[in-house]
């Protein structure tokens, strides 16, 4: 039993890692846990302050004799914080970090700085008596006063600044009408309003049988007091937001909050407007633009109650609601969820776990969910519920697969099809729009063969290898390596290399090919000013260009009603990533980009370029067969032990010095060897230890071992004992190690 507690007092600062530590006494023994307000006695006059409870322990930090007594636990704390903390706390130990990093993940961090002020004209009449006034100045032709007060009547209150330069009133007009009690001014303190003009109009759709039997299926478990996590998986275009919309009313109406998950590049302006449009000011988003300052701003505002809905990416998960009664994750499969800087959370477990805190119902959307969620779905830890149909019955698109290999022999060495480019020349003479998608993902520097469409793998791993910068190809499971071959293996063919191929080039060979054609490029180069990325989508969705040339980042939810054609112009890109998420990519990336013709009136087309039409992930990916897909796909990961069936862990070291790096990584690879020789850590399987697949950052050396099991509980065991022995040894003093779980990006 923990003997020790350590404490934070005040958790809105930046000292966040300045915790106190203090005996537990005996009366409160196996009563504490983490996050619990406690009372405690504080600095030298021994003043009463409350804390919370950031960590239970068995080790004194201090000399035993000098450590303070927890006076008593405050009875009845409800704070929110007392959960995010426990989050923290759950973080910490699932994904492996200091209390310090998942605590500075979970809690806001107040900032000093100035407070906005704003001053208000506010109306201080019922509106009727209003007119009647405003009847009286137009008579009498008091132009000015009449002017503000049928703007007053239209919009209550108004910003002084606003009133003064954009209504050009005067100062004495205003005070004037304030000594004749029709106005008031106020000052309040304002937070920056995301959300800048927009209008709120209260349309509503009315939802469909299909949408409408989600919507009652997730509401009556809700108010039967039964919080699941549900998955929706529909197709793309079929209404989820709509579904998302309409429940998150019902569950605001009912007094409790909603966080809605977006991935950053899917979070639109057209997204936005969506929810400002039900839910007006109540409603708040976060994004990576942000300052700390407005971030808090947003954060304080949740938790004083101002706001009932947070949108935003990954962080929003930790908008402080009291009483957060549902948590939407739109695009569930999406990499972004998953945290790449320590803890290494993934926001899906992470929503499901804090959902679980709260009493919350959970809803992960996806037309082509991850399959780690549909396999939850298959047994029965998720509920799995469907949008079949496209709204209106729109159709799928048709698609079509072109064999690579078969125009190579043809003789067309263009990165367009001629399928390709004869349907684009058709939209262009029919003046619809154009997507060339490309899928940048992929550039980690495989190789492969242009005229068998062969890829060099790893023997041991069945992983792509990587072309090193020395010209030797390399696997980063492993550490297999091999010299780069003249020609292919397969078919002895001389055009073997890595593949290359940027949007910009592409860009190029497209207005070359059609001069006519107005072509717009997105891409991380063009979108890296503020607001880059909505101008383009605009100016596209305004038919300012007819070709739009883009990366992954194109592909999600936007919708272009005049767009008829998408053409994926290397599918096997993302086929050959070096990990085993490979085909589950390629499937989602084909999926989401067809997913982007044919929303409006007209069907669309799409043109998959492949090099293998007959892979699965492709095969499927034209049928828009997800079934089919998850099925295959599931029985690899089963034979091969990848996640959902069993789990990994990558432990990173990384070091200045390539040798330090090297040796502690090797000295904890045996310590574990030696604990499954002696009959421990059954069914662990090591391997490595091998270079990162970026082997060296900033002249910093990074090597990985990976581990795998069915439990995820044996790799948090592992992961506490190696850390555990870090700490503890000398050796360890000049290098850093890290842990990731069920890695998606990897080192
Ligand atoms: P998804 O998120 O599944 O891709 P959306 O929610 O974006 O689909 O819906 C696609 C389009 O259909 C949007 O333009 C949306 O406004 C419209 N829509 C959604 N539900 C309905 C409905 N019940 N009736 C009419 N239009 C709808
Ligand atoms: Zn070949
Ligand atoms: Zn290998």
């Amino acid at each position: 039993m923990a003997m020790y507690a350590n404490i934070i007092i005040d958790i809105s600062h930046e000292k966040l890692d300045k915790t106190f530590q203090y005996r537990i006494p005996a009366k409160l023994q196996g009563q504490l846990t983490v996050g619990m307000q406690v009372e405690v006695p504080f600095g030298n006059g021994a003043s009463k302050r409350t804390g919370y409870v950031v960590e239970l322990t068995d080790t004194a930090e201090y000399e035993i004799s000098k450590l303070k007594e927890i006076t008593e636990i405050v009875e009845g704390s409800i704070a929110i914080e007392v959960q995010l903390i426990a989050l923290a706390a759950w973080m910490r130990k699932n994904y492996g970090a200091t209390m310090n990093h998942a605590l500075k993940t979970v809690l806001p961090i107040k900032q000093k700085r100035e407070e906005k002020q704003q001053r208000l004209v506010c109306l201080a009449l019922p509106k009727e008596t209003a007119q009647e006034q405003l009847q009286l100045f137009e008579k009498k032709h008091n132009a000015a006063r009449a002017r503000l007060l049928s703007h007053l009547i239209e919009q209550n209150p108004l910003p002084y600044e606003e009133v003064t330069r954009k209504l050009n009133i005067t100062a004495s007009v205003i005070r004037v009408m304030e000594e004749m009690g029709i106005l008031t001014i106020s000052t309040k303190r304002t937070y920056r309003s995301p959300f800048g003009e927009m209008k709120q109009n209260g349309k509503r759709l009315i939802l469909n049988q299909e949408q409408i039997q989600v919507v009652e299926h997730i509401w009556e478990d809700f108010t039967r007091g039964f919080f699941h996590t549900y998955l929706l998986c529909g197709v793309t275009g079929s209404g989820k937001t709509a579904v998302y919309i309409e429940l998150i009313e019902r569950v605001v109406k009912s007094g409790r909050q909603a966080i809605v998950l977006i991935p950053e590049i899917a979070l639109t302006y057209q997204t936005v407007v969506r929810f400002y449009q039900r839910f007006g000011e109540r409603v708040s988003i976060l994004n990576s633009k942000m300052s700390q300052g407005e971030r808090y701003d947003q954060f304080e505002r949740a938790k004083n109650g101002a706001l009932d809905v947070m949108i935003g990416p990954r962080s929003a998960l930790f908008t402080p609601f009291s009483n957060l009664g549902i948590i939407i994750m739109d695009e569930e499969h999406e990499t972004s969820y998953k945290s790449e800087t320590i803890p290494r959370y993934h926001a899906r477990e992470t929503a499901i776990e804090r959902a679980r805190m709260a009493g919350a119902s959970v809803v992960l959307g996806s037309a082509t969910p991850s399959i780690d969620s549909y396999y939850n779905a298959q047994i029965g830890n998720y509920k799995l519920l469907t949008l079949e149909k496209r709204i209106e019955e729109k159709p799928l698109p048709r698609c079509y697969t072109i064999d690579l290999r078969e125009e190579l022999k043809q003789g067309n060495r263009s990165i367009l099809s001629e399928k390709l480019q004869e349907l684009m020349e058709q939209r262009l003479q029919d003046q619809q729009q154009t997507i060339l998608f490309i899928n940048r993902r992929g550039l980690a520097g495989f190789v492969s063969c242009r005229a068998c469409g062969g890829v060099m793998k790893c023997p041991h791993c069945d992983v792509s290898l990587s072309q090193h910068n020395n010209g030797r190809l390399v696997c980063h499971y492993c550490g297999y390596t091999r010299q780069m071959p003249k020609v292919c293996p397969e078919c002895d063919s001389p055009y073997i290399s890595g593949f290359k191929a940027g949007t910009q080039k592409i860009e190029q060979i497209v207005q070359k090919r059609f001069p006519q054609a107005k072509v717009l490029r997105m891409d991380f180069d063009t979108t890296r000013n503020k607001g880059g990325h909505e101008k383009i989508l605009s100016a596209f969705a305004n038919h300012e260009a007819d070709i739009l040339v883009g990366t992954q980042m194109i592909v999600k939810g936007h919708d272009f009603p005049n767009v008829t054609l998408v053409g994926v112009l290397a599918a096997d890109l993302s086929l050959h990533l070096s990990d085993y998420h490979a085909p589950e990519r390629t499937f989602q990336l084909i999926t989401q980009a067809a997913g982007r013709a044919g929303r409006g009136k007209l069907p669309g087309e799409v043109v998959i370029q492949t090099y293998s039409p007959d892979h699965y992930a492709i095969a499927l990916a034209k049928k828009q067969d997800y079934r089919k897909f998850y099925e295959t796909e599931i029985a690899y990961r089963e034979l091969m032990h990848y996640p959902p069936c069993g789990h990994m862990l990558v432990m990173l070291a990384a070091s200045r010095d390539e040798m330090t790096a090297y040796l502690s990584i090797e000295l904890l690879a045996k310590k574990i060897r030696q604990a499954k020789e002696s009959g421990r850590l059954l069914g662990l399987q090591m391997i490595g230890p091998a270079e990162a697949s970026v082997a060296k950052v900033k002249d910093i050396y990074r090597k990985v071992l990976y581990f795998k099991h069915e439990d995820y509980s044996v790799l948090v065991q592992i992961k506490d004992v190696l850390e555990q022995f870090v700490n503890r040894h000398r050796e360890f003093r000049d290098v850093v190690i890290q842990f990731d779980f069920d890695p998606m990006n990897g080192f």
